[in-house]
């Protein structure tokens, strides 16, 4: 059949390959128009103490506002913006919005704790980040402690002594620095030791394996102790199950995060969570 029509599986791929084309270019257009939009909004999801349910902190994370057209997840539509460069403009409408939440909840009277919110390597990198995210922290009036900027391992790759510089510069202004997904990138741990993070974020990979994999219960362990020893709080990313929980807290493990205490939730149900916290206790 090859022989036949040589040329056939090849027009039928390029035909494919046009039509995936098209619908990607139709993708970014949608997201772009949705961004510009302003049709995305932080929900939050609770950062809770193992020993005693108290929130102690939240994560931010993008989601299409209803009505947005973009029938996209956050699976889908993150790795769209990482990939096309809108991943800027979308994180810094999160964080504007996030700003805005934070200023809401504390002319409330609420007492809020660091909210952290994602940046994307492509972010960090941007020759006017440090620039950009003060001028956009003092428009907000927001008191920069309450921030906590969130790095994967790739922001500090490519021009290590440029990140640091960034990072000692905005923490001296107060803003507090978290490395998230710990354990699943090319990290060196020399860097830990050098750069001004304040959290570490265990990857939920190890979490949910903690049960059943004593090699990861091993790592787990591990993290936990040189984080202590690096006086770095430690998050537990995904923690879904009690038994998790308790086994996390028995390995010394500060505070958790994952649908066991709470799904991210709209902004509006956070109040709820600020005054408190969490009725769930664990005891190693
Ligand atoms: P991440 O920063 O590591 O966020 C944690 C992800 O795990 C979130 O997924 C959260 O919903 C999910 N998660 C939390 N607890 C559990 C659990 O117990 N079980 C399971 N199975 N999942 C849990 P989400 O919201 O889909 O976000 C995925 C990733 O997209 C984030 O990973 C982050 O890297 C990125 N992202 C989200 N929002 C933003 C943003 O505003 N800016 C940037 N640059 N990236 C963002
Ligand atoms: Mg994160
Ligand atoms: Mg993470
Ligand atoms: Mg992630």
């Amino acid at each position: 059949r090859a022989k036949r029509h040589p040329d056939r599986s090849y027009e039928f791929y390029a035909a494919e390959q046009g039509q995936d084309m098209r619908r990607r270019i139709r993708q970014e257009q949608a997201l772009h128009d949705a961004i510009d939009a302003g049709l995305f909004i932080p929900h939050f999801q609770p950062q809770v103490s193992l020993a005693d349910g108290s929130l102690v902190g939240l994560e931010a994370l993008a989601r299409c506002l209803d009505g947005n057209p973009t029938p996209l997840s956050p699976a889908e539509f993150i790795p769209l913006a990482e990939e096309t460069g809108l991943i800027v403009p979308l994180g810094q409408l999160i964080l504007e919005r996030v700003l805005t939440c934070i200023g809401e909840w504390t002319r409330a009277g609420l007492r809020v704790p660091p909210v952290a919110v994602n940046f994307s390597a492509r972010q960090f990198r941007q020759g006017d980040f440090e620039s950009g995210l003060r001028e956009t922290l003092s428009r907000s009036g927001v008191d920069p402690s309450t921030l906590v900027v969130e790095l994967t391992e790739s922001s500090l790759l490519q021009d290590f002594s440029k990140a640091e510089k960034t990072m000692r510069s905005l923490a001296e202004l107060g803003v507090r620095f978290a490395i998230d997904d710990f354990g699943t990138g090319f990290s060196s741990l020399s860097y830990l030791a050098r750069l001004p993070f304040h959290t570490l974020k265990i990857d939920r990979s190890f979490i949910s394996a903690i049960e059943q994999d004593v090699r990861q219960r091993a790592i787990t362990e591990a993290l936990i102790l040189m984080s202590r020893g690096l006086d770095l709080r430690v998050v537990a990313e995904g923690v879904e199950t009690e038994d998790q929980a308790r086994r996390l807290m028995g390995m010394g493990c500060h505070s958790a995060q994952g649908f066991f205490y709470a799904r991210p939730m709209p902004a509006e149900e956070v109040e709820d969570w600020l005054r408190n916290g969490s009725q769930k206790r664990v005891s190693a």
